[in-house]
């Protein structure tokens, strides 16, 4: 469903080429939950962001669902962005003077929903996060760990097939953490694809599938309940 043949991503400032991704190949399935580790500027978000159609890359193919995106204009991947792909990041991206009714209420509107359907929905996603009580609230009265539940619920609330998370528990103690990180799992168990970057190695080894990024190359990638070790662009 989603597919990388030798991705490359170039960044070309004051004459000076950095060589953010070289070359990355990776399958994810239907149900994968893919944790993607490595150092400080190896490529983890550059890798995410063409993962999630915000950035093109260099060189490479990139099908998604069965499109070639690099055969889809603007219009085309952003369209294929808002109907396939939730983002959360590591700073929540709330808006400050919306309760948590209208955050969620944001992408539906934008999508076009009804208002009984998008009512609907914020209900059952501020549920399935916990906050059905705040609806009200602003995001200033909650804890952290509780806007970036808001923030999952926001990014699930148009059904995205792909959840694509950039260091979701970067801002959290370790306890919220590892909540938010159950949370992740139990959407990951109805159905959602999740592609996760964390700095946090025990949050890496919950998922399903492990990728390290180094120097912009992927080079390991293991997979839980299978003692082998895949080496993908291994030098
Ligand atoms: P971190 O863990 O510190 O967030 P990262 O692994 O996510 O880092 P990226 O942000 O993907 O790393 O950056 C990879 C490389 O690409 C870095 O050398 C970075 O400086 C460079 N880079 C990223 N975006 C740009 C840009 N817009 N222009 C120039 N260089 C960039």
């Amino acid at each position: 469903m989603l597919s990388m043949k030798n991705i490359s991503k170039s960044f070309a400032t004051d004459n000076v080429v950095t060589h953010a991704l070289r070359e990355i190949n990776l399958d994810l399935n239907e149900g994968d939950f893919v944790s993607v580790t490595g150092p400080s500027g190896s490529g983890k978000t550059t890798f995410l962001n063409i993962a999630g159609l915000l950035e093109q890359s260099s060189s490479g193919e990139y099908w998604l669902d069965g499109e070639d995106i690099a055969k889809l204009n603007d219009a085309g991947r952003s369209r294929m962005r808002n109907q396939k792909i939730g983002f959360i990041f590591q700073s929540f991206n709330l808006i400050p003077d919306l309760n948590l009714f209208d955050n969620v209420d944001v992408p539906l509107r934008y999508r076009g929903f009804n208002a009984s359907e998008r009512k609907k929905r914020i209900e059952h996603h501020l549920d399935q996060v916990g906050l059905a009580s705040r609806m009200k609230h602003l995001p200033s009265q909650l804890s952290g760990g509780q806007q970036q539940r808001v923030a999952i619920a926001r990014a699930l609330a148009t059904s995205p097939r792909f959840l694509l998370a950039d260091e979701p528990t970067g801002n959290l103690d370790s306890q919220m953490a590892q909540s938010v990180m159950s949370l992740l799992e139990d959407i990951n168990k109805g159905g959602t694809t999740i592609l996760m970057v964390t700095h946090d190695p025990s949050l890496a080894a919950r998922a399903k599938r492990q990728i390290f990024i180094k120097d912009g190359r992927v080079t390991e990638l293991t997979q839980k309940n299978q003692n082998n070790l895949h080496l993908v662009n291994g030098e």
